[in-house]
Formats: C-alpha cells, sequence, structure tokens
C-alpha cells in the first residue's frame, strides 16, 4: 500500500478531499494526502481529517498512518475532508530551506564538519555539529551569504531522484543538489529574514539555531 503523498507535487495546498483506504481504531490511511508525517528532521503537521484532530502521523515505508481524537464513525472509502494549519506549515517550509541554505554554506566553506543532529520546528530550526572553538564565529558569512541568496530569490527545484522508493532531491543551479523528503518552498526569497544564534551543547559540540526574523 501506497500513501498518495501531495505535499511533494504540490506543497502549497492547504485542503484535500481525501479517501480513506483502511480504519484501524483510531488510525487510519487515505488514498492520497497533503498531511506531512515527520520525516528528515521536518515536524509532521497539525490539522485534521474530516473534521477530527489529528494526535499523530507516522510515515512507515510508503504508507502514512494517522491517529485521530475518536471517537469517529469513520470506515473505508468514505470521502473526507482534509486540511492543515497551513500557517504552521509555511513557517516549517520557510526554516527548513533556511537550514537546508546555512548547513550546505558551513559544508562549503568549513570542510564539512560533522552533522550530530538536526530539527525543524515552526518557530526554529536548529543543527548541531562537532566543533572545536565557538560556532558564532562564522555567523558572519553564513548569515552575509545567506541573505544574498535569499535576496537572489533563487528557484528550488524539487524532484524524484528515485519515483519507486520515494527518493527525492532539491537542487539550486550552481549551489547544490541535496537529497531530502521534506517539502521545499519554491524560491529562496520566501524565507525572508534569518537570524542565526548559537547554543553550546556539550564538549566540542555547537548548534545553530536559525529563526525568521518577523
Ligand atoms: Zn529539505
Amino acid at each position: 500500500m501506497c500513501t498518495e503523498k501531495i505535499f511533494w507535487e504540490n506543497p502549497y495546498l492547504r485542503e484535500l478531499w481525501v479517501h480513506i483506504t483502511c480504519v484501524h481504531g483510531d488510525t487510519i490511511t487515505v488514498d492520497r494526502t497533503i498531511f506531512y508525517a515527520a520525516s528528515g528532521g521536518q515536524d509532521s503537521d497539525s490539522g485534521s481529517i474530516g473534521g477530527h484532530r489529528v494526535v499523530n502521523a507516522i510515515k512507515e515505508d510508503r504508507q502514512i498512518f494517522y491517529t485521530i481524537e475518536g471517537p469517529h464513525s469513520f470506515k473505508k472509502d468514505d470521502y473526507v475532508f482534509m486540511e492543515i494549519d497551513w500557517k504552521r506549515r509555511y513557517r516549517l517550509m520557510r526554516l527548513h530551506f533556511a537550514a537546508e541554505i546555512v548547513l550546505e554554506l558551513v559544508y562549503q566553506h568549513f570542510n564539512r564538519p560533522l552533522k550530530i543532529g538536526a530539527n525543524i520546528h515552526s518557530d526554529k530550526a536548529r543543527i548541531d555539529f562537532v566543533w572545536d572553538g565557538n560556532i558564532s564565529q562564522v555567523f558572519p558569512i553564513i548569515t552575509r551569504e545567506s541573505m544574498q541568496m535569499i535576496e537572489a530569490d533563487l528557484p528550488i527545484r524539487s524532484e524524484f531522484s528515485d519515483k519507486d522508493r520515494e527518493l527525492r532531491y532539491w537542487e539550486i543551479d550552481g549551489f547544490a543538489k541535496i537529497p531530502c523528503g521534506g517539502t521545499h518552498i519554491r524560491t529562496t526569497g520566501e524565507i525572508g529574514d534569518i537570524l542565526l544564534k548559537r547554543n553550546n551543547i556539550g564538549k566540542q559540540k555547537e548548534r545553530i539555531e536559525i529563526y525568521l526574523s518577523e
């Protein structure tokens, strides 16, 4: 079984009518979806299916399982309305891509330091590195080059590298081509101004936090 992931072909869709394909207690599957399930560090969406709030979304292989707030009377083949919290998702997409750019610039300028963690929430993104010293020393160049890319409003291409295995990538011509199954904005300008903060999270472990400044 496979859930058709409309959030890839159109990451800007906020609502969609879908068919329920399976019901198991409060957990359901649907034939197609705009509701992202956490993977690759990007949080799951918030939203509802058939008027019931989704409390958990899990991607397993190519299927997505949604657990909804009960009680419900859903059955297989019901045609229901799905909607996501767009404000939150759009912040996730903008922070996600800000993190993509920051990470790639750190890799390109500082000899690919070891990344030991990353996460994208709707209020901030973070990337953790094994790093000697204070990582905020890189902020002037990383901030300047990130902002140059954002102001240039560069097109971002998101495609499958292997459709059967659902492997995807994003690419900016002349900058990078990176495997990622998240939802991506169409141009860098959508990010807007960003702000970087440093956090020391242990011996030789440094964190870059990324905020949208608005
Ligand atoms: Zn990505």
